[in-house]
C-alpha cells in the first residue's frame, strides 16, 4: 500500500576530519574494511580537481580560472575500501593525483568557496546513492560542514613532528625536511579555509600521536562501538 511504505533509508556516515599526515586516509579504510562500510577519500576529489585544472594549464591560485576550469569536470570515485580508485572523465588519475605538483596545487583549488559548495553536493550525492549500509567520509570539514548530523564524529590527530615523520615514511623518494616543510605549508593554508586542528562540539578526538596504525584503527572502532553499539560495529567479518 503506497500510504504504507518507507523510502529505502540512505547510508549514515562515520565522519573521519584530520590534518596530513594524521593517517585518517588509510585508518579510514581500514574501518571501512573492518566494518563493511563504504570508503569516501573527500581530499581525492578536491586532488582530482587540482589536477583536472592543471591539465588545462589554468593557474591553480586564481579563483576565477579553477571556477571556469572546473566547469567541464567529470570525476568518479570508488567507494569501495578494497578497490579505491578515481576518475576524471576516462582517464584513471588514482595514482597521479599523489604527485608532488598536485599535492602542491590543491589548497589553492579548495580554497574557493563555490568549489567547496558543489563539491559537497557531489560527495553528499554519492554517500546517499551508495550501495552500503554506512560510509566513512573522511576529509577536513566533514564533521562541521558536509556531515554535521552524521551519528559518528571523529577528529584524528596527532603531532606535527610525528605526522611530517609518517609522511617522509611514505614519500620515499624525497628529502624528509622538504617533506615536513610542505606538509606545514599545507595544513597553513588549508587552515584558514577549515578548522580542522580543534573538534568542533560533539566531536571525538583520537590522539594517534603514542598510536601505531591498528592501535588507531582500534581506537576509531571503540568510538564508533560506544557510539552505534557494538552490534552495528561487529561488521560482516564477525569480528
Ligand atoms: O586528505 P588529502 O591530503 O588528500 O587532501 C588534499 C587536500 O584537499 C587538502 O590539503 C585540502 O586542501 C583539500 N581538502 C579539503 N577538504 C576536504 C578534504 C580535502 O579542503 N574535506
Amino acid at each position: 500500500m503506497p500510504g504504507l511504505t518507507h523510502p529505502p533509508s540512505s547510508p549514515y556516515i562515520i565522519a573521519i576530519d584530520g590534518p596530513a599526515g594524521s593517517g585518517k586516509s588509510s585508518v579510514s579504510k581500514a574501518v571501512a574494511r573492518r566494518l563493511g562500510l563504504g570508503f569516501l577519500d573527500t581530499g581525492a576529489a578536491y586532488r582530482a580537481l587540482a589536477w583536472h585544472v592543471l591539465a588545462h594549464g589554468a593557474d591553480t591560485s586564481d579563483s576565477s580560472a579553477v571556477v571556469d576550469a572546473a566547469g567541464d569536470f567529470d570525476v568518479q570515485l570508488s567507494l569501495d575500501p578494497d578497490d579505491f580508485w578515481v576518475r576524471v572523465g576516462s582517464t584513471d588519475v588514482t595514482a597521479a593525483i599523489r604527485e608532488p605538483r598536485v599535492t602542491e596545487a590543491v589548497s589553492g583549488v579548495a580554497r574557493v568557496p563555490a568549489i567547496r559548495r558543489s563539491i559537497n553536493t557531489f560527495f553528499r550525492a554519492l554517500v546517499a546513492a551508495a550501495d552500503a549500509r554506512g560510509v566513512v567520509v573522511e576529509g577536513r570539514d566533514i564533521t562541521t560542514v558536509v556531515a554535521p548530523d552524521a551519528p559518528v564524529r571523529v577528529l584524528l590527530t596527532a603531532a606535527p613532528e610525528v605526522r611530517a615523520a609518517r609522511r617522509a615514511r611514505e614519500l620515499t623518494t624525497q628529502d624528509a625536511s622538504a617533506v615536513a616543510d610542505a606538509l606545514h605549508r599545507r595544513d597553513a593554508s588549508d587552515s584558514t579555509v577549515v578548522d580542522f586542528l580543534t573538534a568542533a562540539p560533539g566531536v571525538q578526538v583520537v590522539d594517534s600521536t603514542e598510536l601505531d596504525f591498528d592501535q588507531t584503527v582500534s581506537a576509531v572502532i571503540d568510538v564508533v562501538d560506544r557510539t552505534l553499539g557494538v552490534h552495528e560495529a561487529g561488521g560482516p567479518d564477525g569480528r
